[in-house]
Parts: C-alpha cells; sequence; structure tokens
C-alpha cells in the first residue's frame, strides 16, 4: 500500500513532489542547512536564492547551530511567512546520528508550536549531501513526527517535500506501514 496522506488526531502528515521553495499556503518551510546558515547547496540553495539576501542577513547572529538543532527566523521573498532551519547529522560521522536527526523534527515541531504555526513543510533533511540513507531517514522522521503529535495544539498540517519520484515513493511506502 501507498499513501500521500495519514490523519492521526486532527494531525495530517502528507508527501508530495515539489520543491521545498515553492510551498505556497504552508506557514512555515523547513531549511536542511548547513551550521553557519548560509546559503549552499541543495535545499539551503533553494531557499535563500528564492528568499533573498536579507534572509542570510538575519541568520548571521543565529549561526553557527549544532546538529539536531534548529532556529527561525523570517520567510522575507519566500511565500511563507518562517523559515525553520535545521542542521542535519553527517552520515556517518555525527553520532548518534538517528537521535541527531530526530532532534531536528522534534525541535522543530517545538518552534513550530511556540510560534502558534498551523502547517510546516519539510524536506528529507540529512539525506542529501550529509548522505543518510533515504528509507531510514523517512522512517525515523514519521516515527518522531507521530511521537510528539500528543503534544501539538496549533500544528495541524505536516508536508513532507520529496524532489525526486523515488523519494516520494519511498516516503509513500513509509507512511502507509505507520497506519498498519
Ligand atoms: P542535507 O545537507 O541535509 O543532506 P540537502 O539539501 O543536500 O540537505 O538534501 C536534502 C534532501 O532534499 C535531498 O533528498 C535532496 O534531494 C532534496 N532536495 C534538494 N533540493 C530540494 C528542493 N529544492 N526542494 C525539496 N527537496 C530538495
Amino acid at each position: 500500500m501507498s499513501a500521500n496522506k495519514i490523519t492521526i488526531s486532527g494531525v495530517t502528515i502528507e508527501c508530495i513532489q515539489g520543491d521545498i521553495a515553492a510551498q505556497s499556503g504552508i506557514a512555515a518551510v523547513v531549511n536542511a542547512a548547513n551550521a553557519e546558515l548560509m546559503i549552499g547547496g541543495g535545499v539551503a540553495g533553494a531557499i535563500h536564492r528564492a528568499a533573498g539576501p536579507r534572509l542570510e542577513e538575519e541568520c548571521r547572529p543565529l549561526a553557527p547551530i549544532s546538529p539536531g538543532e534548529a532556529v527561525i527566523t523570517g520567510g522575507h521573498n519566500l511565500p511563507n511567512r518562517y523559515v525553520i532551519h535545521c542542521l542535519g547529522p553527517i552520515y556517518g560521522i555525527d553520532k548518534p546520528e538517528n537521535l541527531l536527526l530526530a532532534n531536528c523534527y522534534r525541535n522543530a515541531l517545538k518552534l513550530a508550536e511556540e510560534h502558534r504555526i498551523e502547517s510546516i513543510a519539510f524536506p528529507a533533511i540529512s539525506t542529501g549531501a550529509f548522505g543518510y540513507p533515504i528509507s531510514d531517514a523517512a522512517e525515523l522522521a514519521f516515527r518522531t513526527i507521530v511521537e510528539d503529535i500528543p503534544k501539538l495544539k496549533f500544528v495541524k498540517t505536516i508536508r513532507f517535500v520529496l524532489f525526486s519520484a523515488s523519494d516520494l515513493k519511498v516516503h509513500q511506502e513509509t507512511l502507509s506501514r505507520m497506519i498498519e
């Protein structure tokens, strides 16, 4: 079975294929950031290019961040009110990587709640340049989020934006297993 969305206790987790920097209708997008919170490749490049240079200016005093940590800024020219920047673990280097990756999701949701954010979109943190295997990352991300659902008062929509069709398929299959 393969699911695009599941709803648990009024919170919807959904997966789509797309660009994290083009998510209108979502209050906060998550950046798979680097420690310096600067423009880079992958997600960080797409987000900073779409947000414009004022995002880097706002980020400068908040850097550096450590693996698992999250910080929040405005969205600038993005179609989103906020950007939540998470530093994922580098697979095989930052350990324990599962705990550090889970911390990204927990800390991002914590910031979202503190800012009364109703909708948030995540990329597959750490699965690009940082090398985390996609299906392990998907499983961990969904499990961590499902565990946190009882704590959520404001967040109602959690969207995963996957760049490739194959990453989307892995996420859909993993999401389906959450409701079996
Ligand atoms: P990390 O350094 O945390 O691994 P990357 O940005 O290199 O972060 O990649 C994280 C994931 O995001 C990868 O699966 C990559 O394919 C995907 N990705 C890259 N660009 C985008 C984008 N514009 N929108 C959504 N996902 C993207």
